[in-house]
């Protein structure tokens, strides 16, 4: 029978999540993998909604103001905002939620309400809070004939399901938008914002709690238990109170456990009829013992004497304790932020299921289609690797360094010059940059050349993104020496010189894909060439060294330098977004250069004419009088802003490996920089905010 089949499918644990890492028992993993997981089922799509009417009035001491918003989702709806009058200062806020039947007009007191607790958002609004209510619209609006008296929310939900969103998500986004508006609105402070919600509105704000910054403190009433007992049990869960799917992964006290340590209130009537009380009591112990876990101050639960209901005074002294201050520290700014939004995350997901099905894992569609990707930024051909490392010793064999010397600028990152010893290079010799594009100087390459007659290759790098105008006299000499070129351009993808792409200038360009670098695809490189014999022959030192595709005989000490599927998966969808990416890098810069203006002691890179650089890194250069080692410490310690890091503090010849190696000569330009310039966080999800927040913090530090 399918009903006893629906019942044991609902009464069974919830599995282990399949996804769940090694590592899910600690608390904070735990956390972050619930609320990725209801990220990806709520779908929200996050839309800006804006007011575009508002009626005010003052009535019983309440400021009251009628909204009525517009959604590019839904239209047009309403919502009430109520504030103590007169009005001191701004007050915390509390996006009040109420149940699937609660109107706006009941939460809010404009009507009598059917229960002494529903008017929720008025008894909050007294108690000092400014609130701020919407309305759902589950019910109204559908011909009634054809309902035949079947439950609108009920249907709406379904089809919902249809579209493969869902009601809560849709609420939960229409909260997470409503909730920005409170944020920002000029009664409230934004740092000290919380969230009420009652029946499915604690649903609701649950939801929006998981998926908003900043732990906002959460009372929940009359929403409690095991889904198993409120919909295969008590048959009282409502379909729009659920994300679909979500007990292949987890359990409503593990969504309220992942709260942690956000100030947390679960309220239960033991006579509640929706709620099973032994039900409800185990979930709010499990939802203590998270909390415990987790070593936060433990969660409020109260068991009390009512019905389907809140208790007022209890919702009241919780927020007032919870909102007395705001949340500790203003959250700092991290170095680096790598980040896929939900769709991007799903179009991953996607591409990585189509490959297993099929079974190609690597050097399938999907690295064509990354290496196809590529193309559009360097300008020509190219073949994909398993890391920046890979592309600059594969296109070293390919022009044979060994026993010789390759020239690379003093002031890079190890790899480039690690690849050459690799590749059997005899000699590593290290050149002086120009302090104009941070390219190699044109002159001290000259005088390298001369000393090194043997040189195989010159490998310049296009630091911090910028292409140096002075790369044409390093091409020039090269070439008329004929000794090929191959640009480490790790740092430039997208970045061009004039409408010259970098990597798309040498005989080779070599790019890199790790997470830190402008686009990833997690691990992963890039060789460009224009040359098919070259890149014909990059693809076979990549595969082992096969004399053709698919052949079991080698023809040279090949390695395992390929791309995996699953790396091109997230590389694609990263390349996919480029253009955003790129457009989101310079736009932050330019505010950067705004901000910085009016900050002595600090001095942006100026870019030379024609340099579009990707803003790989942000560099600053500090006054002879700063110490740059305190002046991080000091910016961390005390305003949790963390500096990228510098490209770079130590030349290659100082590092312990290349000891001896280094010819003698001291690149004083190189040397200048390595010791004088910072870089700033810049990556697209940085907000102008943040930006004032690190240049007001740099101004407070400066000597
Ligand atoms: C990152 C980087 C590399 C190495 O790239 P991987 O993908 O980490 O191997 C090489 N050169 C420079 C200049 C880099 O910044």
């Amino acid at each position: 029978m399918q009903i006893r089949h629906l019942a044991r499918l609902l009464e069974a644990r919830p599995t282990p999540a399949p996804s769940a890492p090694g590592s899910d028992t600690e608390p904070a993993a735990r956390s972050h993998r619930i609320r990725s997981t209801v990220e990806r089922l709520a779908r929200v799509e996050r839309v800006p909604v804006r007011v575009v009417h508002t009626d005010t009035e003052v009535r019983d001491g309440l400021h009251r103001e009628q909204w009525v918003l517009d959604s590019p989702l839904r239209g047009e709806f309403r919502a009430t905002l109520l504030s103590p009058e007169p009005e001191p200062a701004p007050r915390p806020g509390i996006l009040v939620l109420g149940g699937k039947n609660a109107r706006r007009e009941q939460l809010t007191g404009e009507v009598v309400p059917d229960h002494p607790d529903r008017n929720m958002a008025e008894h909050l609004a007294r108690a000092g809070f400014t609130t701020l209510t919407f309305e759902y619209a589950l019910t109204g609006g559908l011909d009634q004939r054809r309902l035949a008296g079947r439950d609108e929310g009920t249907l709406l939900a379904h089809a919902f399901t249809l579209t493969g969103r869902s009601l809560l998500g849709a609420l939960t986004g229409d909260a997470l938008a409503v909730l920005e508006l409170l944020r920002t609105h000029e009664r409230v402070d934004g740092g000290r914002v919380g969230l009420f919600g009652h029946s499915l509105g604690a649903a609701v704000a649950l939801h929006t709690a998981l998926l908003t910054e900043g732990e906002p403190p959460l009372c929940a009433a009359g929403h409690l238990g095991s889904y198993a007992c409120l919909y295969a049990r008590q048959l009282t869960g409502f379909e729009g109170a659920v994300l679909p799917g979500i007990l292949e992964h987890t359990d409503l006290p593990a969504l309220y456990g992942a709260l942690a340590p956000a100030p947390l209130q679960l309220q239960f009537g033991t006579c509640d009829p929706y709620l099973d009380a032994d039900d409800a009591r185990a979930a709010g112990r499990a939802v203590a013992e998270t909390y415990a876990a987790a070593h936060a101050p433990a969660p409020e639960i109260r068991e009390l004497p009512m019905g389907h209901g809140t208790d007022v005074g209890h919702a009241v002294d919780f927020f007032t304790r919870a909102l007395a201050q705001p949340p500790s520290a203003p959250a700092g700014v991290p170095a680096q932020r790598v980040r896929f939004d939900v769709l991007e995350r799903r179009a991953v997901a996607d591409r990585v299921d189509a490959a297993l099905r099929s079974g190609v894992l690597t050097q399938g569609p999907l690295v064509t289609r990354f290496e196809d990707l590529t193309r559009q930024w360097t300008g020509r051909p190219g073949a994909a690797v398993a890391s920046g490392s890979a592309a600059l010793e594969i296109a070293l064999r390919v022009i044979g360094v060994r026993g010789r010397t390759v020239l690379v600028p003093a002031n890079t990152f190890f790899a480039t010059a690690a690849a050459a010893v690799r590749a059997g290079a005899a000699r590593v010799g290290f050149v002086d940059l120009e302090l104009d594009g941070l390219g190699m100087d044109p002159q001290a390459l000259t005088a390298a050349l001369d000393r090194h007659p043997d040189t195989a290759a010159v490998v310049p790098v296009h630091i911090g993104g910028i292409v140096a105008p002075a790369l044409d006299g390093v091409l020039d000499q090269c070439r008329a020496r004929g000794i090929p070129v191959l640009e480490d351009a790790a740092h430039a993808f997208g970045s061009t010189l004039g409408d010259r792409p970098a990597g798309g200038l040498g005989r080779f360009g070599a790019f890199s894909f790790f997470p830190t670098k402008v686009a990833t695809s997690g691990e992963g490189g890039l060789l460009s060439c224009a040359d098919t014999g070259d890149l014909d022959h990059v693809r076979r030192w990549r595969d082992h060294g096969k004399s053709a595709p698919g052949s079991t005989l080698h023809d040279r000490p090949g390695g395992n330098w390929r791309m995996s599927e699953l790396h091109a998966a997230v590389g694609t969808v990263d390349l996919e977004r480029f253009g955003r990416t790129l457009a989101a890098r310079r736009d932050l810069a330019a505010h950067y250069d705004d901000l910085l203006a009016s900050v002595p002691g600090a001095r942006p890179h100026t870019m030379p004419g024609q340099v579009n650089s990707n803003y790989y890194k942000y560099l600053v250069y500090l006054d002879e009088a700063t110490d740059r080692t305190l002046l991080k410490k000091r910016l961390r310690e005390r305003h949790g802003i963390h500096l990228a890091g510098e490209v770079y503090d130590h030349l290659l010849c100082d590092h312990p490996f290349f000891a001896g190696r280094a010819e003698p000569g001291d690149h004083p330009r190189a040397r200048w920089f390595a010791r004088h310039h910072i870089a700033l966080p810049l990556y697209p999800s940085l907000t102008h905010a943040e930006q004032v927040r690190v240049v007001c913090a740099l101004r407070s530090e400066l000597p």
